[in-house]
Parts: C-alpha cells; structure tokens; sequence
C-alpha cells in the first residue's frame, strides 16, 4: 500500500510536524514533533495509527522541542536522525525553547544517527537519507523513491530555502550547494513535504524559486 501523509501544524513557528503511515496496517512515524503534543496526539488517535518510531529532519526547537516526551508518552519508540553534527542543537533543546517562551522542551538523544546513504524504514517503506548540511549542520532529508516523495526539512521550501542568518552552524553556500547536488538531482516529479508552508515538486522549485535561480 502507498503510503499517506497528513501535517499537523505546532508551535508558534507552525511548523509541519508529519503523520506517514501505511493505510492497510495503520503502522507509520511522527516526523518532527516540535511541541503542542496535545494536537499530534489528536492526530494519531484520528488516523488511528501505531506510531513505530520519530523521525527528525534537523535540530532546531520547532522541530524536536516535543520528541523526548512523545518518545516517552508512545512507550519509548525509537529515534531516529537527524545527523550527528546536530547534536550541539538537541542538547541545548531546553534552553532554545526558553528563549521563546516555550515550555516543556526536553533535550533528546537520538536513538540513531542518521548519515548520507543511510536507510530508513516506515511501515516497511523504504525511505533514503540524504546529508543536506546548510540551514543546519546536521539537518538531512528523507527520499522514499517508490512514491516519488521526500521529506526535507527547513531545507527547501515553496518559493523559499532554510534561513541561515543568525543561526548557529548555518552556512549558506553549504545550503545551496545540498539542494543543487542532492534535493534538485532527486528530479522534478518528486513531490516533498517541508517543515513550514505548502507542499512543493522539485520541478517547481527549480523553474521558479528565485534563491535557486
Ligand atoms: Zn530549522
Ligand atoms: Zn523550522
């Protein structure tokens, strides 16, 4: 069975934490759970799926603030990602989400770090990891070929690409050189869900988005 997808907005950053299962046996995964667990948890309840693990894309409060907890609230499920070199951001989760004024943000420690060429599987569906270093620097995007669509992060976006002012580790030129190299070369049928806004194809971006121009 193809797998389906469903965005549950959280935090003030409403970033896209991502429901994916398998509709014959309700197995899927979170993707970044950043926070208002109260809201992936109406998510899950109203799929009515098995959560089998959390993925993260990257590092940063909107996106991970939340994943200690779930881990715990779902019975200790696997982590996994995103790269190691966003170990400084997950350690310092707690003092991140202070700065926001958000509460109940845990420091995390994956299960599994992911790297480039790593594989990892939802519901039995094969998804590979691509290292895209740049907006953070252990952010990574995770590419299930047989459906032609991919996770990424605060890598790429509709119209836009990751911000990498005022962050640490961030690096602009890296960021650029991750989506020519990796998320372009994916080809433009693919469809990806990003971590904030609408969904795109990589084929949009590369006719319209002004930062790839
Ligand atoms: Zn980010
Ligand atoms: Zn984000």
């Amino acid at each position: 069975m193809p797998l389906k997808a469903a965005i549950v907005p959280v935090t003030l950053f409403q970033q896209n934490c991502t429901l994916i299962w398998d509709e014959a046996t309700k197995a899927g995964a979170v993707v970044d759970p950043g926070g208002d667990l109260d809201r992936i948890e109406a998510g899950i309840a109203k799929v009515g799926m098995t959560v089998e693990k959390i993925l993260l894309t990257h590092g940063h409060v909107d996106h991970a603030a939340g994943a200690a907890e779930l881990r715990q609230k779902l019975g200790g499920i696997p982590i996994e990602g995103p790269h190691l070199a966003d170990k400084f951001l997950l350690d310092s989760l707690p003092d991140a989400a202070a700065s926001f004024g958000m509460e109940g943000a845990r420091a995390v420690t994956p299960d599994r770090w992911l790297d480039e060429g790593d594989t990892v599987t939802v519901a039995g569906a094969k998804f590979a990891i691509l290292h895209c270093p740049g907006h953070s620097p252990g952010s990574v995007a995770y590419v299930n070929a047989a459906q032609s669509f991919a996770l990424v992060g605060d890598v790429l976006f509709r119209g836009g690409i990751g911000r990498t002012d005022g962050l640490p580790r961030a690096d602009h030129a890296m960021l650029i050189q991750s989506i020519q190299s990796k998320l372009l070369a994916l080809g433009d049928d693919f469809a990806f869900i990003c971590g904030h806004g609408p969904t795109s194809t990589i084929g949009h971006e590369r006719r319209t988005n002004p930062f790839l121009a």
